[in-house]
């Protein structure tokens, strides 16, 4: 949607996807506690007691990456383009579909990419075309854009830089021009889809085999400049795709050592979105609070975007914590199994 009021309203999505029933848990659906979609938005979950939820959109099993792209992915892609910060999360239990939804198969070669590939190779596609698009029409006011990415994993409370495996451990810094950034993090200057497509190969080969246990933040800063009447126009957008480790909760039982390190940690990171989210849900409602940013490394990285947009546009902040407060409450009594209030 290019008109921007539609974004005013429309801050935050939740979308549940459902993914088809693998061919173990078709032998055991006998168990007839089950979840049935009743429309693009409702569904039920047909246990004890049988609870409705709602939500922006359920996408069920026979929806396409394509069309999970147009409804989620697009609109960010456009929202970006107008200098608004977007973030999206993959949420959900090891298994459930998160980097399916997200990278997907990432096998399709560089050229053009295959029916299953993710949101990250469709964003980029579609990023560049627009960007193409958008210099076409506006070529006399010298339009340019650089489009830089950087693509990193926190485990264990530590960042790895997936585009350059040789550096370990990268720290968050804080500077009053910069904001908030990862030290050292490499970032590629990308100008077209197939870079794009080059650069995921390789940070696809240099991801964690426990990936059920780290957090996995794709960034875009897309920068724009352009004359006007002679001034010359300066945009700036930032995009971050986090597929965030399962929600399971952690066996603690047992777990010694590095292991239980890995097991804090991890909860750490979830438990501190969490947190984050619900104090900034509390101060919009004139409640005075930390909200604890630096507690873990994810949610000091993805301040910068929320900061940014606070000091930018403090009533589109307002309506977009309203909007998720809802959300959060909606989400959480889905995952938790409970009717909804
Ligand atoms: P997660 O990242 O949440 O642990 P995955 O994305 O690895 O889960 O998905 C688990 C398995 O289910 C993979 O084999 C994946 O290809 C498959 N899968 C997930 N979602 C879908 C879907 N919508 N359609 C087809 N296969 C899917
Ligand atoms: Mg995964």
């Amino acid at each position: 949607r290019e008109d921007p009021s539609f974004w005013k309203d429309h801050n935050v999505q939740v979308i549940i996807r459902i993914r088809p029933l693998s061919s173990s848990e078709i032998s055991v659906q006998g168990n007839s506690k089950c979840i049935k979609q009743e429309s693009c938005q409702t569904i039920t979950w047909t246990g004890h007691p049988e609870s409705r939820f709602t939500f922006d959109l359920v996408a069920d099993e026979h929806v396409s990456q394509e069309n999970l792209f147009k409804v989620a992915g697009l609109p960010m892609v456009e929202n970006c383009m107008g200098g608004y910060n977007s973030c999206m999360f993959a949420y959900g239990q090891t298994g459930s579909g998160k980097t399916h939804t997200m990278l997907g198969d990432i096998e399709g070669g560089t050229r053009r990419h295959s029916v299953n590939c993710g949101m990250i190779p469709r964003v980029f596609e579609h990023l560049f075309t627009r960007i193409q698009k958008e210099k076409d029409i506006r070529k006399d006011e010298k339009l340019r854009f650089t489009c830089k990415c950087s693509f990193l994993e926190i485990y264990n409370e530590q960042i790895l830089d997936l585009l350059d495996p040789s550096s370990t451990n990268l720290q968050i810094r804080e500077d009053m021009k910069k904001g908030v950034y990862v030290e050292n993090l490499k970032e590629m200057e990308v100008t077209s889809a197939r870079d794009g497509a080059a650069n995921r190969k390789v940070a696809a080969t240099n991801m964690n085999h426990a990936s059920s246990r780290s957090h996995s933040v794709f960034t875009c800063i897309i920068e724009s400049k352009w004359e006007s009447q002679a001034v010359t126009h300066h945009r700036f957008a930032r995009l971050n795709l986090v597929d965030l480790a399962g929600s399971e909760r952690q066996k603690s039982s047992g777990a010694e050592g590095e292991r239980l390190k890995e097991a804090t940690n991890i909860n750490k990171s979830l438990s501190t979105l969490g947190l984050v989210i619900m104090n900034l849900v509390n101060i919009s409602n004139g409640k005075s609070l930390h909200v604890p940013y630096r507690d873990s490394k994810l949610t000091f990285l993805l301040q910068a975007v929320v900061n940014e947009d606070a000091s930018g546009d403090v009533v589109a902040m307002r309506l977009q914590i309203q909007q998720l407060k809802k959300e959060v409450s909606r989400l959480r009594s889905f995952v938790n199994g409970r009717t909804e209030n």
